[in-house]
């Protein structure tokens, strides 16, 4: 039985004071004891979160790290060790928006992947196909051409220590939800996938749904079997919305 996760990816999005209110008002929320819940703010919000979040039970995580595992001349990074020290227990890589922004390679991907696990950090490997690429029928063999970007490079046991989001680009922020039909035959795709290397940990691996996700859609998404949770953008900026989409990943 897979533990649900859902996590909360504010972007950059938020002010010292919009946060703490933020963050008030969540753990002020009826907050599931089955479900875990992990928000990804902004690089120089994250030693605050931190402390706003203490016996919350809300996880800290990253939304991007270093390619390089240790500290070194690289102006403008910042290492997995580094926000591992500072309280992150995750990480996002491979966001589509950091494809699409800041060109990041399958190859820069994997290597964030590994100083993510070699921090001891989990990392959120974010897959996703574009519009143009589903309507010519290649969703499928895009998020298993970014999986195994990773699984074939490094092993299937890596996923023992990982999450992995499927976030189709065209339902992010835009307001459209793939159906949880639509979904659901993704995540299993990719679990089966997984299963050709090791039925194991593809039976363990939490795969999240992403994209324009929020309280009116969520239950639909996250009662098929091969949703373990979600990716929230926009939706876990608001207590209420957040805490209600955690509540209905859980029983
Ligand atoms: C995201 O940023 O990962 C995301 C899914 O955003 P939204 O929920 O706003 O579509």
């Amino acid at each position: 039985m897979r533990r649900p996760l859902v996590a909360g990816n504010w972007k950059m999005y938020g002010t010292c004071a919009s946060i703490k209110q933020l963050l008030n008002e969540l753990t002020e929320q009826d907050l599931p004891d089955d479900v875990d819940m992990a928000v990804f703010p902004g690089l120089i919000y994250l030693q605050a979160v931190d402390a706003l979040l203490a016996g919350s039970g809300i996880a800290l995580g990253a939304q991007d790290c270093a390619v390089q595992l240790e500290e070194g001349a690289m102006t403008g990074e910042t290492s997995a060790l580094q926000l591992k020290d500072i309280g992150c227990s995750a990480v996002l890589v491979g966001h589509s928006e950091r494809r699409q922004l800041q060109d990041e390679t399958d190859g820069v991907i994997c290597r964030k992947f590994i100083a993510a696990q070699a921090a001891g950090l989990t990392p959120i490997l974010c897959v996703g196909e574009s519009l143009a690429e589903r309507q010519a029928g290649q969703a499928v063999a895009k998020v298993q051409q970014q999986i195994d970007a990773v699984l074939l490079e490094l092993g299937v046991d890596v996923f023992n220590n990982a999450v992995i989001a499927y976030e189709p680009i065209w339902a992010i922020g835009s307001g459209l939800t793939a159906t949880p039909e639509q979904a659901q035959e993704i995540h299993a795709q990719i679990r089966a996938h997984v299963a050709k290397y090791s039925a194991t940990v593809a039976q363990g691996l939490r795969i999240l749904y992403g994209g324009s996700v929020k309280a009116a859609n969520a239950a639909e998404l996250f009662a098929q079997v091969d949703i373990d949770g979600g990716l929230v953008g926009g939706a876990s900026l608001n207590a209420k919305e957040f805490s209600a989409i955690c509540r209905a990943a859980g029983n």
